[in-house]
């Protein structure tokens, strides 16, 4: 059993997930980096994250069930228990639904909901023993309040929310919490691929000017994970520089 609290972050070979894994690292997590495609990537962030401790890079399909499950049972065989499971993993396949193909739907909804849902079935079993566990969520600023061109990805991120506050709901009685983060617009390989002209609309409608980092993200993480947010469970956090 690790002497120190373990963190799974789904999908940290990259962008915010990367950031959180090594943010939880720095403070003393053992840290699983969960990746899908990008081993040398996930096994860089591993690098990182054990230049301050224990840390782990697991391969899954969050989608699933098995794999998800299988990723749980790795966890628990390398570092024997879990206190925070992020839900970071995140597609997009973004089309204005003239176009939108239903592969297109199935995909997102599949990778960011179902993910979540199945990564929180797998752990629920751990954290009720424990009496103890954060479930960190990452949905996003677009589901709530919808974009045109991503009708998949913002049901997939207003259904995040939806299972957050269900799960917050089942949770309490074991002293679980279960919160989620909407970023707003963070600079990560997933904005990068976006029209220039795209991230001028999206920049002025942020008050505080400038987008958002993956540090932005993983300090609010920290804080939801911290014992200072142990009575807070069910939310919704916006960092996303004031946009709604
Ligand atoms: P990113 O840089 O594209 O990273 C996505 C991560 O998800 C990668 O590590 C990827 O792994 C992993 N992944 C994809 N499919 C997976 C699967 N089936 N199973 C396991 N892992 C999978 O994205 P990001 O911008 O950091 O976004 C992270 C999260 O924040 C997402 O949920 C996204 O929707 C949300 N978000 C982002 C923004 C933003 O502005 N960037 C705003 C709101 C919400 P591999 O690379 O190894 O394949």
């Amino acid at each position: 059993m690790s002497e120190r609290k373990v963190a799974i972050v789904t999908g940290a070979s990259s962008g915010i997930g990367r950031e959180m894994a090594i943010r939880f690292a720095e403070s003393g997590y053992a840290v699983v980096v969960n990746y899908l495609n990008n081993k040398d990537q996930a096994d860089e962030v591993v690098e990182a994250c054990r230049s301050s401790g224990e840390s782990l890079a697991i391969q899954a399909d969050v989608s699933s069930f098995e794999a998800s499950k299988a990723l749980v049972d790795q966890t628990l065989d390398a570092f024997g228990r879990i206190d925070v499971l992020i839900n970071n993993s995140g597609i997009n396949r973004d089309a204005l639904m003239l176009r939108m193909k239903e592969d297109d739907f199935d995909a997102v909804i599949d990778v960011n909901l179902k993910g979540t849902w199945n990564m929180s079935k797998h752990v629920t079993r751990t954290m009720f023993k424990q009496k103890s566990g954060r479930i960190i969520n990452i949905s996003s600023v677009v589901g709530q309040i919808g974009n045109p061109g991503q009708a998949n990805y913002v049901a997939s991120k207003a259904g995040i929310i939806g299972l957050t506050k269900s799960l917050a709901k089942e949770f309490g009685r074991k002293r679980i919490t279960v919160n989620a983060i909407a970023p707003g617009f963070i600079e990560t390989p997933m904005t990068d691929a976006l029209e220039e002209d795209v991230k001028e609309t999206y920049l002025a409608q942020i008050p505080i000017g400038r987008f958002g980092s993956p540090v932005d993200i993983a300090s609010t993480a920290l804080f939801l994970a911290s014992d200072d947010a142990k009575y807070i469970s069910g939310q919704v956090i916006g960092v996303n520089g004031g946009m709604i």
